[in-house]
């Protein structure tokens, strides 16, 4: 198996191979054909398992033949638990996204540090990674707009659960679109989990690794 057999364009399998990337890992094998096919998608899986990449390839791909977000309206959002895991999705996106033919914008953005700079650099924004928390902060500050999202990512949703915020991703919910493909990945699957899965998820393709 490899990165073009699953449906991924020429720029980005060259991104792949200057990463390393050799073969796609199982959860990649899985989730690029189906993130590219437009799917909803369950992804029970650890870290470790090459998931990061396994949405980031499909996404920046997609992203590929859009139009360009303009202003504070973002086209792709990845809701995440820490600024840690913000910070590193970021980073893969960046690492893969920023030098394509058709270069892919992202931002993260989470609580602890000033929210100023993040307003500022909040423009253009293809794909936004957030905590939950200081989404609905920038929200309120008008800095970013979730009405045009097409495509939502919530990683590590066990661990959103856990921390509680559950009411905040609630709240979010209902400033996006209703159309819209959904990912949510979670390393267990608790009756919360499932709970969220049924209230985010469309006839989801499941891959447990
Ligand atoms: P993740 O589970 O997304 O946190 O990824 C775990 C680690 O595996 C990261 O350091 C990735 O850079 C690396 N990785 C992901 N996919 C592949 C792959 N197909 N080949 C080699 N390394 C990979």
């Amino acid at each position: 198996m490899s990165f073009a057999s699953l449906g991924l364009s020429a720029a980005l399998v060259q991104a792949t191979e200057a990463h390393q990337y050799k073969v796609p890992s199982p959860i990649q094998e899985q989730a690029i054909p189906a993130v590219l096919a437009g799917k909803d998608l369950l992804g029970v899986a650890q870290t470790g398992s090459g998931k990061t990449a396994g949405f980031v390839l499909p996404m920046l791909e997609l992203l590929q033949t859009r139009r360009t977000a303009k202003g504070r309206a973002v086209k792709m959002l990845v809701l995440v638990p820490t600024r840690e895991l913000a910070i590193q999705i970021e980073e893969v996106l960046r690492a893969f996204g920023s030098r394509l033919p058709r270069p892919v914008r992202s931002l993260a953005v989470y609580g602890g540090v000033s929210i100023n700079p993040q307003m500022m650099k909040l423009n253009g924004t293809d794909v936004l990674v957030a905590t939950p928390g200081r989404l609905l902060d920038l929200v309120d500050h008008k800095a970013v707009q979730l009405s045009e999202v097409e495509l939502l990512v919530l990683d590590e949703a066990d661990k959103m659960l856990n921390l509680g915020f559950k009411e905040e991703v609630d709240n979010i919910f209902k400033l996006l679109p209703q159309q819209r493909q959904n990912l949510l990945f979670s390393a267990t699957v608790s009756d919360d989990v499932t709970e969220m899965v049924n209230k985010v998820l469309t006839n989801p393709v499941t891959i447990r690794i």
